[in-house]
């Protein structure tokens, strides 16, 4: 697809142990350019598109949690993924009339928050 970015290091892939390391492994991480002020993650897959430069030090908060995305990917597959999260964020905007409630509401979204901050409490 990409034959851009660059694979975790050493650091990282013993740090964020969120999914299992047989797909951990294959993630690549893509800077892409500012497009919003409050997104600066994207997953698609094993790709995660960052749009600010963070340390290689397997202590990003942000990166764990686009890492719990990656496994949700995985398990789900394109369309199951984008399914869930699409209908979820419809529903949620429908009923919340609100884009940034919308978004919380999803349930991919409050898993990924959660493991993700599990992980920094375990890391510190
Ligand atoms: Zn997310």
């Amino acid at each position: 697809m990409f034959n851009v970015g660059r694979r975790l290091n050493l650091t990282e892939l013993s740090s964020y142990d969120v999914l299992p390391d047989e797909i951990l492994k294959n993630v690549k991480v893509i800077k892409m350019p500012r497009i919003s002020k409050t997104f600066t993650g994207i997953t698609l897959g094993k790709y995660i598109f960052l749009s600010k430069k963070l340390e290689y030090d397997g202590k990003s908060l942000l990166i764990a949690h686009e890492l719990v995305h990656v496994r949700q990917w995985h398990e789900l597959g394109v369309i199951g993924f984008l399914w869930k999260y699409l209908s979820e964020f419809f529903k949620g905007l429908v009923k919340e009339k609100n884009w940034m409630k919308a978004y919380n509401k999803i349930s991919l979204e409050q898993e990924a928050q959660l493991i993700a901050n599990l992980w920094q409490e375990r890391k510190r």
